[in-house]
């Protein structure tokens, strides 16, 4: 589908196939046509070009109450007159079929769910945050919907929280195995929440796929800056007879690596932090160092407790254009100022094109 917001196009010749019970997350920087896409899967908004489909139904003009879709938002608005049992009550009102005393078993078993039963008789303003969120999935769940759609659900809670809630949306998406399309610009929740994610740029697919898939064989330099936390490391550079050179490195490529790159000149060349080995500047210095080690100063060492991003650059890069940064265990000490030797394993190392940016390696 195509979505037009008059010279602004939200979202541009998405085309997506989420297999039933599938968790799907939707990620991309901020404007990039997530959350139009929920809207029109929601029939909030209707797609200027394409067609929705639920369960093979064409949505495309059946209104969003007719979908069968349940949705949680950011700003979970709750009536702040009803209680907690009656704003879950609510959820079912449209539905037909359940007696009144169904309807009311339907609440408490949900509210056991979430553990609110205490709080059933309480209105939404005597809740915290997390216990109101809580209430917002109940009165989506509790329909037992075809598809749930969560537009940054955990956005307002604090860090303890959303981790919390991040386990409990896991564990009731895989009790209720209802069919989730999920936004959020959170890595962590895009990485351990869903089964398959979909990146978007500018209102464009990107990639979509397992997130292991994402992190290891990245499809394009977005993705491939996008995904992993710190960032991936780039490079711009040239490629000529098998050998990257940029202003300050220089890194020979191995057989494999030249095959996939071929004769592509201009090319940037990207390394996960993770992949970067430090270790002490030997006796003697920057002699003996072996083809992928380099030799760089410590410039910044940010310690996070369980590991250090250690930021570094070249000793004669005072611009510090090159600055890359790497991740050592919190064990490991570093310190500001010094030299060390950097090594870049080569099955490690990722290539882009840098004129268009699609990964050649
Ligand atoms: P965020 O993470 O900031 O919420 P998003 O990825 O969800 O962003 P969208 O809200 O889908 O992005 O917006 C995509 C683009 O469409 C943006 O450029 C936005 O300004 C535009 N847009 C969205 N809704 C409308 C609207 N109702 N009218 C005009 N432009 C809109």
């Amino acid at each position: 589908m195509t979505k037009r917001f008059g010279d602004t196009t939200a979202v541009e010749d998405l085309s997506l196939d989420i297999p039933d019970s599938e968790f799907l997350v939707l990620v991309g920087p901020s404007g990039c046509g997530k959350s139009t896409t929920l809207r029109c899967i929601a029939g909030l908004e209707s797609p200027t070009e394409g067609s929705i489909y639920i369960g093979g139904e064409h949505m495309n003009y059946r209104v969003p109450q007719n979908r069968d879709i349940a949705m949680v938002f950011q700003d979970y608005a709750l009536y702040p007159h009803m209680t907690v049992r009656e704003n879950i009550r609510f959820g079912l009102e449209e539905e037909s079929g359940y007696t009144s005393e169904e309807r009311d078993a339907r609440v408490e078993e949900i509210a056991d769910l979430l553990g609110i039963s205490s709080m059933l008789d309480r209105n939404p303003d005597e809740l915290s945050g997390g216990q109101q969120q809580r209430v917002a999935l109940g009165r989506a769940i509790v329909r037992d919907p075809e598809v749930f759609l969560m537009d940054e659900p955990l956005s307002n809670l604090d860090a303890e929280l959303r981790a919390q809630m991040r386990t409990e949306l896991q564990q009731l998406q895989n009790r209720f195995d209802v069919t989730t399309v999920y936004v959020t610009h959170n890595q962590t929740e895009a990485m351990t929440m869903s089964d398959r994610i979909a990146v978007l740029n500018k209102g464009k697919l990107q990639q979509v796929g397992e997130p292991l898939e994402l992190y290891h064989a990245p499809e394009n330099r977005f993705v491939a800056g996008f995904i992993g936390e710190p960032s991936m490391n780039f490079v711009e550079g040239r490629h000529r007879n098998g050998t990257f050179t940029s202003e300050f490195f220089e890194y020979p490529f191995d057989s494999g690596i030249r095959d996939d790159v071929g004769d592509t000149s201009d090319v940037v060349l990207g390394v996960r932090p993770e992949d970067i080995d430090l270790k002490r500047l030997p006796e003697g210095g920057s002699s003996g160092l072996a083809d992928h080690e380099f030799r760089m100063t410590v410039s910044v060492v940010e310690p996070h407790g369980d590991r250090n991003v250690v930021h570094l650059r070249h000793p004669e890069d005072a611009s510090e254009s090159e600055t890359i940064h790497a991740l050592t265990p919190g064990t490991t000490v570093v310190d500001a100022g010094t030299d060390v030797v950097v090594s870049v394993d080569p099955d490690t190392v990722h290539v882009f094109d840098a004129a268009t940016g699609e990964a050649l390696h």
